[in-house]
């Protein structure tokens, strides 16, 4: 097969005796062996058998199979959420005495682990703008730098930052370059591709793409995974079985439903550039976006999500969120459904003004992910709610 959507199809659960066209559901938390020796094998790592669902489980085993097949990956262990596949990359592969290098415009709680609790296990990091450039990444390096990590597209503000530019400077220094590919997904960007160690996902959002369930991913080179899989197997963060089985059954429809919550944010996004009630309209495929030219070097779609800055700040960020008649006001992003957010009132509340400035968060910033509704009725309610 040529194709990785045709690879990630017909990846799947060796067929049982029942027959069946679908994987079935393997809800068992552990595995039988038919003799002493099997089992010892088994412990032994002379095997692939299964022996626990905590360290392997076949749904588990497919789900990774797949997303490897989409990010061009030797290996994987996927986790119970996103954070924890974060955490556990970190915690696997860092010691006391490490210094990690993160881009400061990240997701809220990786934001926390980092800075946080990361400094209690006597690990040092340090914080470098999205807009940093190579000779910015390079001077940021410590002698004692482990791992970059960083987000592009980034959540919410929407910065591209250049994964290619920062991977050269990774491997010139032999550090490990760790990308959350949450927002593109393997379908707008390939990290590894662009010389990436390793890349971590929250499949809570796009990959599930649904709503329903919580799961993490972290894929890249077989030495690195093995790390973080011995830490995870012993520490407990497993993907339970029944959402690896939904999300294995999500990455069949991945491709195109990115390409349609694609078309549809871009189509969006270009009708919304000149509204009267916004200052700016940010999408990484909009010819205004400050990054545009590396957006569409490194990446295939824009992705699904929308943001603009209203005039009025945050009152009018309340009452726009208020107006909407069809868009949800959840916690979350990469639905069916279409989603408004105001940061600046709610997931980035904590933070000072000027904190929020740094990671391009002003008081009237929409984020919106565009769901699978017609793009015409999602446009429509965001015009009505921005009044006229
Ligand atoms: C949601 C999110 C996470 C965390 O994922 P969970 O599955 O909620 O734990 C990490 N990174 C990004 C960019 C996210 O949007």
């Amino acid at each position: 097969m040529k194709h990785d959507q045709s690879k990630l199809i017909r990846t799947q659960i060796e067929r049982t005796a029942e027959g069946e066209h679908s994987s079935p559901l393997f809800l068992t938390s552990s595995f039988c062996f038919d003799e002493a020796e099997t089992m010892r094998a088994a412990f032994a790592d002379e095997s692939d058998d299964n022996i626990y669902s905590r360290f392997s489980n076949p749904n588990v085993q497919e789900f990774v199979d797949r997303l490897a097949v989409l990010e061009h990956a030797e290996a994987g262990f996927t986790t119970a959420s996103g954070m924890s596949a974060v955490f556990g990359s970190f915690m696997a592969l860092l010691k006391k005495g490490d210094h990690l290098l993160s881009c400061n415009a990240i997701f809220g709680s990786t934001h926390n682990v980092i800075s946080k609790y990361l400094p209690k296990y006597g690990m040092e990091y340090s914080y470098v703008s999205a807009a940093a450039t190579a000779a910015e990444w390079e001077e940021a390096i410590q002698p004692n730098t482990k791992m970059i990590y960083l987000e592009s597209p980034t959540n919410p503000g929407l910065e591209v930052l250049d994964i290619a530019m920062i991977s050269a400077i990774a491997k010139k220094h032999n550090v490990i370059l760790n990308v959350d590919n949450c927002f593109a997904t393997p379908i707008g960007q390939t990290p590894i591709d662009l010389g990436a160690d390793l890349v971590v996902h929250s499949a809570t959002k796009w990959i599930d793409g649904q709503g329903r369930v919580l799961g993490g991913a972290v894929l890249g080179k077989k030495e690195l995974i093995h790390e973080i899989y011995l830490f995870c197997r012993n520490t407990g963060p497993s993907l339970s079985p029944f959402n690896a089985w939904v999300l294995s059954k999500s990455l069949e429809t991945l491709e195109v439903r990115m390409e349609r919550h694609s078309k549809s944010a871009l189509s969006i996004a270009q009708k919304l550039e000149g509204h009267p009630k916004i200052n700016f309209v940010k999408y990484p495929f909009l010819q205004s976006h400050p990054q545009h030219a590396i957006a569409i070097k490194q990446m295939k779609d824009g992705g699904g999500i929308v943001c603009f800055e209203l005039k009025g700040g945050l009152e009018a960020g309340r009452q726009f969120l208020n107006r909407l008649k069809m868009l949800s006001l959840t916690a979350n992003l990469g639905d069916t459904r279409s989603i408004a957010s105001h940061p600046a009132s709610t997931t980035h509340a904590r933070l000072s003004e000027a904190e929020r400035q740094a990671v391009s968060i002003t008081p009237g910033l929409i984020r919106i992910s565009v769901g699978l509704e017609h793009e015409e009725d999602i446009l429509n309610d965001i015009l009505q709610a921005l009044g006229a």
